[in-house]
């Protein structure tokens, strides 16, 4: 579904399935889709499954709210690669766990998981393995939630999937290595990318956000200018995407979205009178000459 469509089915999921409070695990593509604004909004009551008090906080909710990092088609699993085990910890207790995964993250087989069960912690901050690794396969009588809830969210990858050229950002894992090595992200940091904070940010970001929205809003097409182009993120991306060349194209569609747009009038009366100007040269040598003893 959309960002609004999963707001609202996973609103419904923590109403059937308790009292009203839900433990949320944060995660990307929790941010993406504003879940935990949008749950509170609605007159839920949001605890954060992190921090210090997030085991107690998970231990007494009814439901819990995950993002997946990963989703393995073949058997059917989420997958979780984290630090603090706030995720694993919310399908332990709650009755129903609702896991939210972006479309993208779904991969054929284990065999497909284990090269990115390695790849992406190398990747991200050059250990070995993640801390905690979780996976589970829907629902198992006597051990952990009732329910399980699998919520696949688009918001834009379809979008990006339609696009030959742009689909390969779609291989992005989030390791954030781009970002690390990004001169321009080094001095700007993630906001600019995504003033709402829903999107990626870095060079991955300054390419997502315009193939998933389009480029005629002048936020997403300002984005691939916010670049060197020194090629830094394409050379350490693990999965080899071709961050330059994708913002190179993106600039040109910029430029082709705005040739269509009409010229603003005070402009186009300048442009006029410099044509009619630089069409003779008396009129020309004349304004030169004029505008040179001024
Ligand atoms: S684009 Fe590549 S380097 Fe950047 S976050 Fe995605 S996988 Fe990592």
């Amino acid at each position: 579904p959309t960002a609004s469509a999963a707001r609202r089915i996973v609103a419904a999921l923590v109403r059937d399935g308790g009292d009203g409070e839900v433990a949320v695990a944060d995660g990307p593509v929790l941010r993406e889709v504003r879940l935990g604004d949008a749950l509170a909004a609605d007159g839920l009551t949001v605890h954060d499954a992190r921090g210090p008090d997030g085991r107690d906080r998970v231990r007494a909710a009814r439901v819990a709210v995950t993002g997946a990092d990963f989703l393995v088609a073949g058997s059917g699993t989420v997958v979780v690669l984290e630090a603090d085990g706030a995720a694993r910890a919310c399908a332990t207790v709650p009755e129903t766990l609702v896991c939210v995964a972006g479309l993208d993250r779904t991969v054929p087989t284990w065999e497909d998981m284990e090269v990115l069960l390695q790849l992406l912690p190398r990747a991200a901050g050059g250990d070995r393995l993640s801390a905690r690794v979780s996976a589970w396969s829907g629902v198992v009588p006597g051990d952990g939630p009732r329910e399980v809830h699998v919520v696949l969210v688009d918001n834009g990858r379809t979008r990006i999937l339609g696009d030959e050229a742009g689909r390969e950002a779609l291989r992005c894992i989030g390791c954030g290595a781009c970002s690390a090595v990004c001169p321009v992200y080094e001095r700007v940091g993630e906001r600019p990318y995504d003033p709402r904070g829903t999107g990626p940010s870095g060079p991955i970001g300054a390419v997502w956000t315009p193939l998933a929205r389009g480029v005629d809003r002048a936020q997403t097409a300002s984005l691939p200018f916010a670049s060197t182009l020194c090629g830094a993120c394409a050379e350490v991306c693990p999965v080899k995407i071709d961050i330059p060349g994708l913002l190179v194209r993106l600039r040109g569609e910029v430029v082709d979205a705005r040739r269509h747009r009409p010229v603003p009038a005070p402009e186009a009366a300048v442009m006029r009178g410099l044509a009619w100007t630089m069409a003779d040269a008396r009129r020309f040598e004349a304004a030169v000459g004029g505008a040179t003893r001024w």
